[in-house]
């Protein structure tokens, strides 16, 4: 079997996993990136949408190159069709071509000096006195063991690394999806994202509709609790439902999980950092975790540089990017979680009498687990006694 030494491996070449081989190569130390698939970004499984902010802090401009459509207004949609819009005075957000996004941050990582290997599986972690010291990878057939002070588990949501190194088997809530990327439309808006809820169209989560042109649109939708049917059959019925889609065109269906439990409790170990999607870091209500995935990624290369440079790799050092995640994001990924708990509340009425009460503002902040407490209260004031007795679910978690 060969051996190979490094300072940190990183396993899977997602926005997570490049981003921290980035940080932790531009810092000196020497990274290795594996990816087990022959190219980043490929296959995708991703409805492409990303604010202008999460594009920054992966360190990129919203060029042609990277951006399929800018996306200015987002509508939800009611069970009852009645629907609220929300215009880009506060955000701004592109359809994005996820394929060249992920491998123009693989690349970022190699031009700060990481090393990268393609088409490399990690089939297990090296663990010596109950610290990890490496992983296991397959190479076609050959096996190579990968020693290194610190891993770092990017491998998204069905993690190996996780799995292997004891943190977790499975997370306790995941929504299930189904997309297909549509051609030969003829979109009036196409700088509208559509948002659907409602137990008829996605149980527990919301189906999409993410235009990256006139002619070109990700649709999909998520199920989750309890659905009669698969994401894909929901799917169907969602398309067959809109005349928009009559003369659609399917040039390829995608699918996927996204854990939507919130960040699992333990992330971090002797020698061991999960980031992005390993470790549950998304935001519940919307199941968005590039963002995450990216900020996580950051983070964890940084302390990973830094912890080697002191020679303390312990779960205690590496504890400072656990702390550093959850001052920045991990509020706001709890609130989220605690939104989508109050909401599996809510019947289709409910959902209807909700939305006659509820602002374009609020949907944002509790979508993205912003400020959540005080958004909660202020609709609190304005709702019938029904949905004043379900938001105050919220109030007492
Ligand atoms: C249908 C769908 C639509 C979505 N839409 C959006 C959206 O619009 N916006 C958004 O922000 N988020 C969206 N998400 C979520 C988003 O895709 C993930 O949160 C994000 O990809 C997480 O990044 P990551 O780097 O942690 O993991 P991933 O992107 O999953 O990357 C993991 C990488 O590790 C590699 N890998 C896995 N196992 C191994 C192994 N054993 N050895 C080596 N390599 C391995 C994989 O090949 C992959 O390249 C969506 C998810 C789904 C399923």
């Amino acid at each position: 079997m060969r051996l190979l030494k490094y300072d940190v491996v990183i396993v899977g070449a997602g926005p997570s996993g490049s981003s921290a081989a980035k940080t932790a190569a531009e810092l000196g130390v020497n990274v290795i990136l594996l990816e087990e698939h022959p190219r980043a970004g490929i296959p995708n499984h991703c409805a492409e949408g990303l604010s202008l902010n999460g594009l920054k802090d992966a360190g990129l401009e919203p060029t042609e190159k990277i951006i399929s459509q800018k996306i200015t207004k987002a509508r939800v949609y009611a069970p009852n069709k009645r629907f609220l819009e929300l215009t880009s005075s506060n955000w701004v957000g592109y359809t994005i071509k996820r394929d060249v996004f992920d491998q123009i941050l693989s690349e970022k990582a190699c031009s700060a000096g990481a090393d990268y290997f393609t088409n490399t599986k990690v089939i297990d972690v090296i663990k010596k006195n109950g610290t990890v010291a490496g992983v296991v990878a397959l190479q076609g057939d050959e096996k190579i063991k990968i020693e290194a002070k610190v891993v770092i588990g990017a491998d998204g949501f069905a993690s190996v690394v996780r799995r292997s190194a004891g943190l977790g088997r499975w997370f306790l809530d995941v929504v299930s999806c189904a997309q297909y990327r549509l051609g030969n439309l003829k979109l009036d808006e196409p700088w509208v994202n559509e948002f659907y809820i409602g137990s008829n169209v996605a149980p527990g989560a919301y189906a999409w509709v993410f235009p990256k042109s006139s002619e070109e649109a990700n649709v999909g939708l998520g199920v989750r609790r309890v659905h009669t049917d698969s994401a894909i059959s929901y799917l169907k019925r969602f398309i067959s439902s809109d005349d928009r889609f009559k003369e659609a065109k399917i040039l390829s269906i995608t699918g996927g999980i996204t854990p939507v439990s919130g960040a699992i409790e333990k992330f971090v170990s002797n020698g061991l950092m999960l980031v992005g999607d390993a470790a549950g870091l998304l935001i519940p209500c919307t199941g968005a975790g590039v963002h995450t995935g990216v900020v996580s990624g950051n983070l964890a290369g940084k302390v990973a540089a830094e912890s080697i440079e002191d020679g303390d790799t312990s779960a205690n050092r590496l504890a400072e990017y656990k702390d550093k995640f959850q001052e920045t994001w991990g509020k706001r990924i709890q609130d989220s979680r605690k939104v989508v708990e109050m909401l599996d509340k809510f019947d289709d009425e409910d959902l209807n009498l909700l939305a006659e009460v509820i602002t374009s503002e609020d949907i944002l902040a509790l979508a993205n687990g912003h400020d959540v407490a005080r958004v909660v209260s202020r609709i609190v004031r304005r709702s019938p006694i029904k949905i004043m007795k379900l938001l105050a679910a919220y109030m007492r978690s």
